[in-house]
């Protein structure tokens, strides 16, 4: 039995906080972990510039959903889904993903959650446990699963280590050179293909 556990941004869809960031041109969502390590901070930071944007829930969801989903990403998950078991692993929010989740016709994703008030405005965060990812390809594997994972990035790399087999999705160069362990493709089509290959390489 297999399944493929994929990361979300910048494998279906956006960066969402960057895309956030352009769309509305509050250029302060654009700060990630790199200019600021500490990611409760970051949060906080945040959700402070969403509400002194008057931003609530509603609105946010509105402008994620105008992003959309990476062109060809419907299709792909839609192949992906009808050859294998498929979850979806992000450091994400629900509430967040949900207008692209719709676009994408609801695959299962586990990620954290916000909080909102009653006026919708964002008040709080809650991860739902730390390294999530790594640790859901680790509980796969002890249910008998033979595990396939895929992202783009270094919050992806221990799920990456942890599955049977993995695959970085369009990843800048420097997570390239630092994990050559890993087979890189570039679009849908060499993807599907990567994902194939993995699966004979696995096996049952
Ligand atoms: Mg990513």
């Amino acid at each position: 039995m297999q399944i493929v556990c994929l990361d979300l941004e910048g494998v279906l869809v956006p960066e969402i906080w960057i895309a956030f960031a352009e769309r509305t041109g509050i250029p302060e969502l654009r700060r990630t972990t790199r200019d600021e390590p500490d990611y409760d901070k970051l949060m906080k930071y945040r959700l402070n510039i969403l509400a002194e944007h008057k931003l609530g829930l509603p609105d946010i969801q509105e402008v994620i959903a105008s992003l959309g989903p990476m062109e060809g990403a419907r299709e792909f998950i839609d192949w992906l889904r009808e050859r294998f078991q498929v979850v979806i692993l992000s450091d994400t929010f629900y509430e967040f993903a949900e207008p692209l989740m719709r676009q994408l016709g609801w695959p299962t994703l586990l990620c954290h959650r916000l909080e909102a008030d009653a006026d919708g405005m964002l008040v709080n965060y809650h991860l739902r446990m730390p390294d999530q990812k790594r640790a859901a390809v680790k509980a796969f594997k002890e249910l008998n699963f033979r595990v396939i994972a895929a992202g783009d990035s270094y919050n992806d790399t221990a799920m990456l280590g942890e599955a049977h087999a993995g695959i970085l999705f369009h990843p800048p160069e420097n997570v390239v050179r630092e994990f050559p362990q890993f087979p890189v493709v570039r679009d849908y089509d060499a993807f599907r293909q990567a994902i194939l290959d993995a699966s004979a390489r696995i096996g049952e």
